[in-house]
């Protein structure tokens, strides 16, 4: 099996927000990311920025309540 490099693991980690990713991409990616911390990191640190981004966007846009 061919291990992806820091590069590729970044970039599926940001386009996992905007695309589902294939069975072999997101296990690719997780056994990347189970190896290694520093792109473990940046994958929670993308995580806590999108959520905090959605509630930014619905604080501005969902104001019906
Ligand atoms: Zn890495």
């Amino acid at each position: 099996m061919k291990m992806m490099n820091c590069r590729d693991a970044a970039q599926l980690m940001s386009e996992r927000y905007e695309r589902t990713l294939s069975l072999r991409e997101r296990l690719s990616l997780r056994v990347h990311t189970a190896m290694c911390d520093g792109c473990s990191n940046y994958g929670k640190h993308l995580d806590v920025l999108r959520q905090a981004t959605a509630r930014l966007r619905e604080g501005k846009t969902g104001g019906d309540h």
